[in-house]
């Protein structure tokens, strides 16, 4: 599919280029609380990874203080797709393939990352629009249905998992798309609100007394003789005995080695006006959230109040939000033509956090835990790496899959 930009994107007359989800559930500044300076663990990041984290800690009884550069929630995890599966970028076959057993525990731990975070939502009621519709990844050429075939294959063999392709004739009852060849169907995945999702992990974390401080970042961490290290920021310096970062595609160059193994790549979506049901019904009838099989992957869904929500990674080239906007309007007119005409309400971008062997990282570098590098597909990781890190500062063991170097920038 060559995209040339033939079509203008009709743009609603309220059209804003921030999150959708911001509507009902925008960033919003905290009133103003003191600082609580000396903590065991300081966070640094405010998005799930963070948030989670921040909530895992002071419900096993360590005093946290979190602390996010904008308002918190602002980084991608209030931006994204809000598509919760399990799984990388890396595909459960070559998992194996390159990793064999620690492979396949990275893919369980997949399992458990998606597991997580229904559990997370059904537990504390977390009200974030969640549904468990299932996804499709979709074959953007004919050759890829062979490759998804063999991939639903690991899936089944290997992890008991519900997956199936479907090919071009039965897709039809799937997607309203003259464009796909067949695809992977995949049942145990869902679609939430993410700002919604974010709240409610924040709502865990004020409530279990972590101390949340926005518009503060942090621009250094000094080590201390005694142990321990010293976050400073512009608002006051913290000391405490152990700091999480958790700021991936947005990393600055707080912890330089950091910073060096983290690729930002933007992503970008359009959300437009409403469809009416059978519009909706015509486009996506199930409501799967869907991804294609692209390199620079579009992938799509409909928000609750059936809005099409059209995304898709740019190349390493830094981009315009108009620009990202144009291309992703004539790519989703190219796969739904019956939406020609539709006006677009939203458009917004944000970071995600790349890594050089794609796949998430937790560890520690010079005494600095970090968890981070979701490549995209971190709303499930994110939230497992959040508590993984806080059991693993609160003095539990990191699982052996985990144990991973993290590769920097070849030279
Ligand atoms: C457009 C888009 C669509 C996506 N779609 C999906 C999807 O559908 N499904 C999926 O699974 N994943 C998706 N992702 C990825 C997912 O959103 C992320 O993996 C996840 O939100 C990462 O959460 P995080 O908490 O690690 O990072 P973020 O939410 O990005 O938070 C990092 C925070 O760190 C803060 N920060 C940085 N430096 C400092 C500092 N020095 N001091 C204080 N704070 C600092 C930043 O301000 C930021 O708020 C998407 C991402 C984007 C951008």
């Amino acid at each position: 599919m060559g995209l040339s930009f033939e079509t203008v994107t009709p743009l609603a007359p309220d059209y804003r280029e921030e999150p959708y989800w911001w509507r009902e559930a925008a960033p919003a500044p905290l009133p103003p609380a003191p600082l609580q300076t000396e903590v065991d663990v300081v966070v640094v990041g405010g998005g799930y990874t963070g948030m989670m984290a921040a909530a895992r800690l002071a419900q096993r009884g360590l005093s946290v203080a979190l602390l996010e550069k904008h308002e918190l929630g602002w980084g991608a995890s209030s931006r994204n797709g809000g598509m919760v599966h399990p799984g990388f970028k890396v595909s459960p076959g070559a998992l194996l393939e390159r990793y064999r057993d620690r492979g396949r525990e990275l893919y369980r731990a997949s399992l458990e990352a998606f597991a997580l975070v229904e559990d997370t939502i059904t537990t504390n009621r977390i009200e974030c629009e969640y549904e468990r519709t299932g996804h499709l990844h979709l074959a953007y050429k004919p050759a890829h249905v062979d490759h998804l075939e063999a991939e639903a294959q690991v899936l089944r063999q290997e992890f008991g998992v519900d997956a199936r392709v479907l090919d071009r004739d039965a897709l039809a009852s799937e997607i309203g798309s003259p464009v796909y060849h067949g695809a992977l169907l995949y049942e145990r995945s869902g679609g939430l609100h993410p700002a919604k999702y974010f709240a409610g992990l924040a709502r865990l974390a004020r409530d279990g007394g972590a101390h949340l401080h926005d518009q503060t970042p942090a621009t250094a961490i000094e080590r201390r003789d005694r142990g321990g290290f010293v976050v400073v920021t512009p608002r006051g310096r913290f000391t405490t005995r152990d700091v999480l970062l958790a700021t991936n595609g947005y990393s600055d160059g707080l912890v330089p080695s950091i910073r060096r193994r983290i690729i930002p790549i933007g992503s970008y979506i359009i959300a437009t006006e409403p469809l009416s049901a059978d519009r909706a019904r015509g486009a996506i009838p199930n409501r799967r959230m869907l991804f294609d099989s692209k390199n620079f992957l579009y992938y799509w869904r409909l928000s609750s109040d059936n809005r099409m929500l059209f995304g898709g990674r740019a190349s390493f080239a830094p981009t315009t939000i108009g620009s990202a906007r144009d291309w992703l309007y004539t790519a989703m007119i190219r796969v739904h033509p019956q939406l020609a005409g539709i006006m677009v309400e939203h458009a917004w971008g944000g970071y995600v956090g790349f890594t050089f062997d794609r796949l998430p990282h937790i560890g520690r570098i010079e005494g600095i835990t970090y968890a981070l590098g979701y490549c995209g597909t971190g709303v499930a990781m994110s939230t497992y790496f959040g508590q993984l890190a806080a059991d693993w500062i609160a003095g539990g063991e990191l699982p052996g899959c985990w144990q991973r170097a993290f590769p920097g920038l070849p030279l």
